[in-house]
């Protein structure tokens, strides 16, 4: 019996825990509300960003709050197992800057958001003293493989759901590249390494030089579902 009392009395203290910590703690620790993007990252960051591929209207309303310009694109197919679904084209020079005119779906462009603010331009204060003025990049959409191979399965890129980042231009007119700066035990190199490891919390995927010969010279960065940081 008194177990049963202390069990009791345990459980009450619990809920009245987690009812006081969705209650009062700010959005950004309370699963239930919407990402913002402009907000600092959480724990719950990432769920919040996987979970706006099941929600388009929630994902284009986290991108209308924080001030992103895109033009919305319709859903369609391209060819087989290619096209768009919940995709947009992106106008924004200020936040993203290099990214005009690149198609990408909604989730890619909110993680990316959330990386571009919270990731990059504090890594290139803090590393290379300066701001990043243009992601250098190869595109986000193209109707193919994974590994441009002849068969097998259809890359993320084949639904806009991913991006190749190149390397960055700065404010100060440096520029910093994948293939030539990943391997540099400078301040380039370590602003590379960190950017890529902050973009395993943000992206489904993330792909680098250390995975293979393929990615010698750029990140790809994709939203499809496996969870892989290499
Ligand atoms: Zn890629």
């Amino acid at each position: 019996m008194r177990t049963l009392v202390v069990i009791f009395s345990l459980a009450v203290m619990l809920s009245g825990g987690i009812y006081a910590f969705l209650r009062y703690a700010p959005d950004r620790f309370d699963p239930f509300a919407p990402l913002d993007i402009a907000e600092a990252p959480s724990f719950l960051t990432a769920w919040k960003l996987q979970s706006l591929k099941g929600d388009p209207s929630a994902c284009f309303a986290a991108l209308d709050a924080a001030g992103i310009s895109y033009a919305a694109m319709p859903d369609r197919e391209t060819g087989e197992g290619c096209g768009f679904e919940n995709a947009a084209r992106l106008q924004d020079k200020e936040k993203l800057p290099g990214t005009g005119g690149l198609p990408m779906t909604c989730p890619m462009i909110a993680a990316l958001a959330v990386w571009e603010r919270h990731d990059l331009q504090p890594a290139a204060q803090s590393l290379l003293g300066t701001r990043v003025n243009r992601i250098e990049h190869f595109g986000s959409y193209a109707c193919r493989n994974v590994n441009n191979a002849a068969s097998g399965r259809r890359s993320e890129h084949a639904r806009a759901n991913a991006l190749d980042v190149a390397g960055f231009r700065l404010e100060d007119g440096r520029e910093v590249s994948v293939l030539r700066d990943w391997g540099n035990g400078g301040a380039e190199g370590a602003f590379l390494r960190q950017v890529h490891e902050a973009a395993c919390g943000r992206f489904a995927s993330v792909f680098g030089p250390d995975y293979n010969t393929a990615h010698a010279n750029h990140f790809h960065f994709d939203m499809g579902g496996f969870g892989l940081c290499r």
